[in-house]
């Protein structure tokens, strides 16, 4: 497949997602529009240009909710300057950060930041930290999160580990929005992806002849992708 063409952009009335890059190893970023709100989505190294270049200081101001796949670098990167921004803009609404339980890369940053900066802090940070499937609600969109498959290699460069990682179902006016994250092949992204609005898959093994199962091939991506009305292939390596 020929090189994804960043940014992708899907909207729907006032549902809108905007995927500035997904490129594994290096980084993901993505924005999520639902009316007024406005979520980030896995803030990978460079999001704040994205978002300071997209929305100006003033709505990068009311982000409310930051959505975390997993803890891998090109899926956060970005936190660390994204909340001071937000501190030395004087932000003034709370704001919450979702990531699967067992991310210590998203704890580790919260608490180096609370270290550092929590006597200057202007607006509240909440840590939601997701232990099940279990349904939530921001701003009038309902959020599902998912279990999926994501491993990665140990030191050794043979055996690897599965990492905790999830992917999270957006439902705005009856409109859904599956994204997958960084995962292989797996019944609940099947299952999530189906009949959603847009899907979003990552294909991140590129070719099709592979026998691990850390991302998916192009065809698997594809397979799921064609279940829901529309779908974007992502995290293809370069
Ligand atoms: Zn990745
Ligand atoms: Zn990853």
């Amino acid at each position: 497949m020929s090189k994804q063409k960043y940014p992708l952009t899907w909207k729907k009335k006032d549902f809108s997602i905007k995927i500035f890059c997904s490129i594994p190893n290096i980084a993901t970023g993505i924005l999520i529009r639902a009316n007024k709100a406005h979520f980030v989505v896995d803030p990978g190294d460079g999001i704040l240009r994205d978002l300071n270049k997209e929305m100006g200081t003033k709505k990068l101001l009311s982000i409310s909710d930051v959505f975390i796949t997993h803890g891998h670098h090109d899926h956060v990167g970005g936190v660390w300057a994204l909340l001071t921004y937000l501190r030395v803009m004087h932000k003034k609404t709370p704001l919450s950060i979702y990531y699967p339980e067992g991310c210590v890369e998203i704890e580790s940053i919260y608490n180096a930041f609370m270290k550092v900066y929590s006597n200057s802090l202007t607006y509240k940070i909440t840590l939601k930290k997701i232990k099940n499937d279990k349904s939530l609600r921001s701003k009038n969109v309902t959020i599902k999160p998912f279990p999926v498959i994501h491993k990665e290699l140990l030191s050794d460069g043979i055996t690897t580990r599965q990492v905790p990682a999830i992917g999270y179902k957006f439902t705005y006016n009856k409109m859904k929005i599956c994204y997958g994250g960084d995962t292989a092949y797996c019944k609940d992204l099947v299952k999530n992806a189906k009949k959603s609005d847009l899907a979003i898959i990552e294909a991140g093994h590129g070719d099709d002849d592979h026998e691990d199962d850390m991302h998916m091939s192009m065809s698997e991506a594809k397979a799921i992708g064609e279940t829901a009305k529309q779908y974007f292939m992502v995290h293809v390596p370069e």
